[in-house]
């Protein structure tokens, strides 16, 4: 057993809570480590270290501070393999999708390495007669950052190089379910030899969240999670006057035209679909085929969907790992059979999934549901499971408005070779992140990782240059300097 610490003004402390919820390995069901339930107190003593730390780091220069960041990323070079691993091992995802997520967290890292330039402001002479007006983006104090449990290492470093680079100082908690994979990562911030308090991590479940978004210290909060949490985190935070940012769930549709290339297009939506199990914010939930595309694609998804290899996401060869938790397998079990009840059929049906190496992990195999009806109650809930609905629409219109009614904006895909259809999908449909011929449209670093309606509360989103504006204020200077003030030379 893992003991969980945190991590507050460079020393590793004993939360002051009782543990709370077990840290499972997913494949086997062995619990790893426990997750205190949370204490405002830590959270306190977690601000007052960002706090102290924050005067001297917002005068060190960017281009100092940005070494720390440098030291990162070779440190999460050089850990890794070990890194990916850990990250199979508490979350349940394949080792490749482990190494995709943590080389993904990596990129943040670089871009955030470019804050100097990205920080800048600008400035024009003359705005009247002898003045001069300048833009400065200063950075906002502490900031809290909240993260869910399906990536563990890539969506805390969506957040955690852009904030402290930007000079604030960052209290961080992960989901109480991973909690192990970013006190590793805390491991290597501190072997980098950055300034005590600058990086804080504070572990503990709602006691710890509600305190965050209630200490008037804290000026910002990036959270990611399910859509309800993101609602009363935005609803709380705003209204104790901190600036916000919230990215929640998401029920992502792809349309495959007739024309698509049918052997890429399967292929590419399968690894949406099952992918990390389903429990990707951007996996693909419902495929809408349009026309004739439904005979062909019904058919070859259920072959591919059907010879998936399920199994331990370490061991060589499995595709498809488990998902969290055995709640996680309920739920997901009761809405296929939800699914069923409203119409849909089970082409292939993952229900009963066992992997015998691992009678303890908590499985679902990949599951096919033809034939969805539009208005049903599964077509609108997020299932975050291995499960891909299919729907049926006789033209692109039609497959855009089911889209379109959708109270979630994450992401949307089209599969084509027809140029103009593509154009009018990416130009109308309303998500915020959007693929063509791409199952999985997932914004590189150096972009801002979007998403609209109610997948997302704010206004400035995570990564790149979003990230900058939502981790500074801006300040503008208006000077005069009249010449006959000055001494003569
Ligand atoms: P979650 O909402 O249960 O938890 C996220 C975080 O919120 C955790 O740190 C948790 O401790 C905290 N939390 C949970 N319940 C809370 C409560 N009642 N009050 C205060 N804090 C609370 O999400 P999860 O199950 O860990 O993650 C899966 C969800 O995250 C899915 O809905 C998925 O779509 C979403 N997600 C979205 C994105 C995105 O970019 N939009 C990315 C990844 C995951």
């Amino acid at each position: 057993m893992k003991e969980v610490l945190d991590y507050i003004g460079g020393a590793w402390r004993k939360p002051s809570s009782e543990p709370g919820t077990e840290v499972l390995n997913p494949a086997t069901g062995e619990v790893i480590a426990r997750s205190p339930a949370g204490a405002a107190a830590d959270v306190s003593a977690a601000v007052d270290a960002a706090s102290a730390a924050f005067p001297a780091w917002r005068a060190m220069p960017p281009a100092e501070r940005i070494q720390y960041l440098f030291k990162l990323k070779q440190l999460l070079e050089e850990n890794f393999e070990d890194l990916a691993r850990l990250i199979t091992t508490e979350n349940g995802k394949t080792l490749g999708e482990a190494k995709g997520e943590l080389r993904r967290g990596i990129e943040n890292v670089e871009v955030a390495c470019g804050i100097p330039i990205l920080m800048q402001g600008y400035n024009l002479e003359n705005v009247a007669s002898g003045i001069d007006e300048s833009m400065f983006r200063q950075p906002l104090g502490v900031v809290a950052v909240i993260t869910p449990f399906n990536f563990p290492a890539m969506i805390p470093l969506w957040f955690l190089p852009y904030a402290i680079a930007c000079g604030n100082t960052l209290v961080l908690k992960p989901s109480e379910r991973v909690p192990l994979c970013m006190a590793r990562i805390t491991e290597l911030i501190e072997k980098t030899g950055l300034p005590k308090g600058v990086m804080n991590l504070v572990n503990g479940g709602k006691p710890t969240v509600d305190a965050l978004l209630d200490h008037p210290a804290v000026q910002a909060v990036s959270f990611v999670g399910s859509t309800p949490v993101a609602k009363y985190i935005y609803a709380r935070a705003s209204a104790n006057g901190k600036r916000v940012q919230c990215q929640g769930g998401a029920k992502n549709h792809v349309v495959v035209l007739p024309d698509a290339e049918p052997e890429t297009t399967t292929q590419i939506i399968a690894d949406s679909a099952y992918g990390c199990a389903g429990q990707r914010c951007l996996a693909v939930s419902v495929a809408v085929t349009v026309g004739d595309a439904r005979k062909w694609f019904t058919q070859s998804i259920s072959n591919t969907a059907s010879s998936m290899k399920v199994g331990f996401g370490l061991e060589k060869g499995v595709q498809m790992g488990p998902v969290i938790t055995s709640a996680s397998r309920d739920r997901i079990t009761q809405l296929i059979e939800q699914g069923m009840a409203e119409g849909a059929r089970p082409v292939v049906d993952g229900r009963s999934a066992r992997v015998a190496d691992c009678p303890g992990g908590t499985f679902v195999g990949p599951t096919v549901l033809d034939g969805v009806p539009a208005a049903s109650s599964l077509a609108e809930t997020e299932i975050f499971g291995p499960v891909l609905s299919l729907v049926h629409a006789a033209d692109v219109d039609e497959a855009m408005e089911m889209i379109a009614r959708n109270s979630y904006g994450n992401a949307s895909s089209i599969f084509t070779t027809s140029g103009a259809a593509a154009r009018k999908f990416r130009n109308l449909i309303p998500t915020g992140n959007v693929g063509v011929n791409i199952g999985v449209a997932a914004p590189m670093a150096y972009f801002p990782f979007s998403g609209w309606k109610g997948s997302f509360f704010g206004v400035l989103h995570a990564q790149g240059r979003d990230a900058v504006e939502f981790y500074t204020d801006k300040k503008v200077v208006i000077e005069r300097w009249p010449k006959e003030w000055s001494r003569r030379f």
